[in-house]
């Protein structure tokens, strides 16, 4: 079963919930605040075991009845608050269903009674006025752990009930020695899945262990290879924009790595090449596309990523980077080394 030494990072943190279960004053409400894969939910689980497990040592001992009932989620005094499938918010019938009607039922096994609820973003105005009622005057036994992407989605009300935990991203060493001790591949694999994780665990895992994710991560390298080396492919790479908008995000770092890997294969620098699979394509580039051209390119793509930000249109936004990438190849790029 996992324990608090399983995480890997955010070692302050950790302490603090170690130092709360071992005080036996936990509060009755903790929101875990930070970006979705860095470990929120992992750690959600280990606090609320650590509550419920009979050693006292402050993290679960894995051992006890508690925590084998915790391990395989199977504890009664352990409550998920999840969407349900057919819903993208968790609304006041929601919290009226799954929270109210349980809340003031004494825990039956353990001490306590925890909430856990991982979509904390999805709570809508009206089922977090529904929490705060609960949270103004709470059963002494009841704990909820709320996680969000950033706690200014929750209302000043909720939040000022509330212990906050920021969960920050990790160094890239950090989730490199995660990767290594974790998952299988190949020493390159690895590295890349670290530096494309931006310190986050879960964002480097997509890569290495979902496959249409490391097919997004080909499709975009090829797309963007095609349009440094022969200023072509735009229609298929606006569609591909598009159709993937809902991954942008992704989309636009892989495009950020590959341009940075050309550069650096501009500069001599080939060792720190990520795009291992593609080193005979950014050699090729950087011989035939100016350095300038290339960080102009880079400008671009980061231009785009801010409007994208400021909710701009996406066919219109895409167009605009393509096409402002293809002129910068065009007017200072070709065979002049700059
Ligand atoms: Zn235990």
């Amino acid at each position: 079963m996992l324990t608090f030494d399983d995480i890997y990072g955010n070692s302050h943190l950790k302490e603090r919930l170690i130092r709360t279960v071992k005080s036996g004053n936990a509060l009755n409400s903790y929101i875990f605040e930070g970006a979705d894969g860095i470990g929120k939910k992992t750690t959600a689980d280990i606090f609320a075991a650590a509550l419920l497990c009979e050693s006292g040592s402050g993290s679960p001992c894995g051992k006890c009845d508690a925590c084998i009932k915790c391990a395989s989620h199977n504890h009664p005094d352990i409550i998920y608050i999840n969407k349900k499938k057919d819903k993208t918010t968790i609304g006041i019938d929601d919290v009226r269903e799954q929270v109210m009607e349980t809340v003031y039922v004494k825990p039956l096994l353990a001490e306590r009674k925890i909430f856990i609820i991982s979509d904390g973003d999805a709570l809508t105005p009206g089922a977090q006025n529904g929490l705060l009622k609960i949270l103004e005057e709470p059963p002494s036994y009841a704990v909820f752990i709320t996680m969000v992407p950033k706690a200014a989605m929750l209302l000043d009300t909720v939040l000022s009930r509330s212990v906050r935990f920021t969960f920050l991203p990790l160094e890239q060493s950090e989730v490199y020695r995660y990767f290594s001790e974790h998952t299988e591949g190949s020493d390159e694999q690895l590295q890349f899945a670290s530096r494309f994780s931006q310190g986050i665990i879960g964002r480097g895992l997509l890569l290495l262990e979902d496959e249409s994710f490391s097919e997004l991560y080909k499709k975009t390298v090829s797309l963007t290879e095609l349009l440094l080396s022969k200023g072509s492919g735009i229609g298929d790479f606006e569609r591909f924009l598009i159709e993937n908008k809902e991954k942008l995000d992704f989309i636009i770092d892989f495009m950020m790595i590959f341009l940075r890997d050309c550069i650096l294969s501009s500069l001599n620098m080939s060792e720190q090449i990520l795009c291992r699979d593609k080193l005979y394509e950014i050699k090729n580039i950087a011989a035939s596309v100016s350095k300038k051209a290339l960080v102009g390119a880079a400008d671009n793509v980061l231009r785009y990523q801010k409007r994208i930000a400021q909710n701009a249109n996406t066919s219109a936004a895409a167009l605009e980077l393509l096409l402002s990438i293809r002129e910068e190849m065009n007017d200072k790029g070709n065979r002049s080394q700059v």
